[in-house]
């Protein structure tokens, strides 16, 4: 199967991503032909994202232009700007020379059509209809655009290494093999005035007698999560700190089917259909287009409530879930399947979450704390980052750290 996630779309993040693993491709985060889905409106119908935009913007347009028109935003407005605005918005918004957002041939180029444009006699194009104001409003489908869409962090076209993410850690284990012992599970790690003793044991063999290794520093890179539990004396301020942060959950599920039937069927290229069901999220593929044969779905995909439902099941069971689910969006689901698998962060034994979260008066009271030098001992991983779980993250820490070493550091009974 293809793991695939995407970078958080920063310049920095995505010179270290060419510098450790040069085969990168595109992720196609945003396409108009995934679909916006909710339950209980349009009989469970999915609806095309880009007509969902169009119909919103020439819905706002629309009203906009009524409110200028009529002049009750004189007082906020001077004419010259009103006009410009009014131009503007109608050619924003597709609205006809009265101001009106309806079913037009220049609506069909916008939000599509329900018969396309083709050549010989073939039939001519008709627009699609679109969707009533009322029944947009009250579906809250615009809810995903802006939570999901328009972020910054979620840019239409994304970037991800060839192979999976897994790749950035396949590199940085080709450069530094040497210094790397596998599989060593850290169960206790102990300061004092002149280094740090840091106690493990084999993963594979837990029960095996327990090693030993000394330095003048450490840098630590355990998420809380699991940090809080293990034996370590660091000064009280950074065990507060440590145990502020909470871990939120997440799952995902992959499924595999027989053929690429969101392309062959749907046209749909890339790009993540959301939902109001448990799934959160159908993720399509932005590699191997075309292909013949199996493909992979990012078959479900969600956090914090709907995560817990799914945790609790067994990997089957998920998958199964995720089928029932998605088959409402697809219905190919049922006849394509071939196998799937799934992840759910919580039950992971080596992250006990997906990221940490952060509240701003939690920021307030510990960030700094948790990222200052205590002693000998400093943190870094995403969870001293301003951007949780982003690989990106990770990083940032470790190059502050000459910062955080000029610093004073804190002693040990402080
Ligand atoms: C579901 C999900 C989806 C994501 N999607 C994306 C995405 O699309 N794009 C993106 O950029 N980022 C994504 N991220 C975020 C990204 O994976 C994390 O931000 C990043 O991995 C955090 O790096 P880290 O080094 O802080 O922690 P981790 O990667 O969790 O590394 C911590 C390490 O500590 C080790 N460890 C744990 N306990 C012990 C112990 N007792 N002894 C020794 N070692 C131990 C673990 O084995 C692990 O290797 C996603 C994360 C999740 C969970």
């Amino acid at each position: 199967m293809v793991v695939h996630g995407d970078c958080y779309p920063s310049l920095r993040g995505l010179s270290l991503l060419q510098k450790v693993w040069r085969r990168i491709a595109a992720f196609i985060q945003t396409n108009d032909r995934a679909y916006l889905h909710r339950t209980n409106h349009f009989n469970g119908a999915p609806q095309r994202l880009g007509e969902v935009q169009s119909d919103i913007r020439g819905y706002v347009s629309e009203l906009l232009s009524k409110a200028l028109n009529k002049g009750s935003l004189d007082s906020t407005i001077n004419k010259e700007d009103k006009e410009k605005l009014l131009e503007g918005l109608k050619g924003w918004g597709v609205l006809d020379t009265s101001y009106r957002y309806v079913k037009s041939h220049e609506t069909g180029k916008h939000r599509g059509y329900s018969v396309y444009p083709g050549g010989g006699l073939m039939p001519d194009a008709k627009p699609s209809t679109p969707i009533p104001m009322d029944k947009l409003l009250d579906s809250g489908m615009w809810s995903d655009i802006y939570t999901n869409y328009t972020v910054h962090v979620h840019q239409p076209t994304m970037f991800q290494p060839v192979g999976g993410m897994g790749k950035i850690g396949d590199a940085f284990t080709r450069e530094c093999r040497e210094m790397i012992t596998f599989n060593a599970k850290v169960t206790k790690i102990n300061q004092d005035e002149t280094g740090v003793t840091i106690d493990y044991v084999d993963s594979n063999s837990p029960d095996s007698e327990a090693k030993t290794v000394r330095a003048d520093w450490c840098i630590c890179t355990i998420p809380l999560s699991i940090l809080t539990q293990i034996d370590i004396n660091v000064s009280a301020p950074m065990k507060q700190a440590m145990a502020a942060v909470p871990y939120d959950s997440s799952y995902k599920v992959g499924l595999e089917f027989k053929r690429r039937f969101w392309e062959e069927d749907e046209w749909i290229y890339g790009g993540i259909t959301y939902t109001d069901m448990p799934i959160s999220q159908i993720s399509y593929p932005s590699q191997d287009m075309f292909s013949s044969g199996s493909g992979v779905l990012l078959g479900a995909y969600g956090f914090g409530e709907a995560s817990y439902k799914f945790n609790s099941l067994t990997p089957k069971e998920r998958i199964n879930a995720a089928l029932a689910y998605g088959k409402q969006i697809h219905p190919q689901y049922t006849k394509e399947f071939r196998s799937g698998t799934s992840v759910a962060w919580h039950r992971i034994p080596w992250s006990l979450g997906c990221y940490g979260i952060w509240s701003e008066s939690s920021r307030e009271q510990y960030y700094e704390t948790l990222c200052e030098i205590d002693h000998r001992i400093v943190l870094a991983g995403e969870h001293c980052s301003h951007i949780p779980a982003w690989q990106e993250a990770r990083y940032y820490p470790v190059w502050m750290l000459p910062n955080a070493y000029i610093k004073r550091p804190r002693n040990l009974d402080s």
